[in-house]
């Protein structure tokens, strides 16, 4: 299925890239610095796609839900942000059509379909850059909380014959209880250890390392006290297609322990 009207590689494979971003503070969303900088570049080299698929670190179920809504809601789910935040919009339309076919694909899991839920700040702080007309349809597919990393890997490896472009958002180091608030920390020597244990991994092609990183022990602790935002890299990972090749952006530490890394897959 060619998903893309460009004439490319991808229109000629019928596949699309898969990306996974740090988001990172939502105040990047509104914020000319050198993330949202790259997310902007990065929209402009893709092919263009006929849908998004998002896999947020900011949507948590039981179970594994898709949304279905024509018109997602912009969801503001933080608090403590200026107002500026709160006012943004990101108006895409949603691809219930698409998700029809991903709820078909996944025959693991029954997929559920979700009314309610709209585009978290995961999904539009990244978007709104990438994609400022809001011109692309956006879906999102939620992460089951209950479920152990391979899992989630399996799961995404289900969806390969669809291959929209598939966004997976989070942080590959996210810990917000050790932040160095006022800079003089640029960055915690067990952060760097982690992200280039998960750069090493994803340059080497070896996902099991990646699925398994529980086993560094207090390093996986440190980095992901909490692992919703490394989880979806576990998706863009189980979409990744061994000829694929691997781009890294946004190679950044923020506040000393917030990876900003990001990867496309193409
Ligand atoms: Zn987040």
């Amino acid at each position: 299925m060619a998903l893309n009207e460009t004439l490319n590689n991808s229109t000629l494979t019928g596949k699309m890239p898969v990306l996974f971003v740090g988001h990172g503070n939502p105040m990047n969303a509104i914020t000319d610095n050198s993330y949202s900088q790259s997310w902007k570049t990065i929209g402009e080299q893709l092919p263009v796609p006929n849908a998004i698929l998002c896999i947020s670190a900011h949507w948590l179920t039981k179970g594994t839900f898709v949304t279905m809504a024509e018109q997602p809601k912009t969801l503001h789910d933080f608090g403590g942000f200026p107002k500026e935040l709160f006012a943004v919009q990101y108006p895409a339309t949603g691809a219930p059509e698409y998700a029809r076919r991903l709820i078909s694909a996944i025959k693991s899991t029954t997929v559920q379909e979700d009314f309610a839920w709209g585009l978290d700040h995961g999904a539009w702080s990244i978007l709104k850059n990438m994609y400022p007309n809001a011109n692309i349809p956006v879906f999102q597919m939620s992460i089951d909380a209950t479920k152990p990393p391979l899992y989630h890997f399996n799961l995404a490896k289900e969806l390969f014959e669809l291959r929209n472009q598939g966004l997976a958002s989070g942080n590959i180091v996210h810990n917000l209880g050790i932040l160095s608030w006022d800079g003089k920390i640029k960055a915690f020597d067990w952060a760097l250890e982690f992200d280039a244990f998960v750069k090493k991994n994803i340059i080497d092609n070896n996902p099991i390392a990646l699925i398994d990183y529980q086993k560094l022990g207090k390093l996986a602790t440190l980095a992901h006290p909490s692992n919703e935002h490394y989880l979806p890299l576990l998706y863009a990972l189980g979409l990744r297609d061994n000829t694929d090749s691997v781009q890294f952006f946004n190679e950044e530490m923020d506040l000393g322990s917030l990876s900003m890394r990001s990867v496309v897959f193409s």
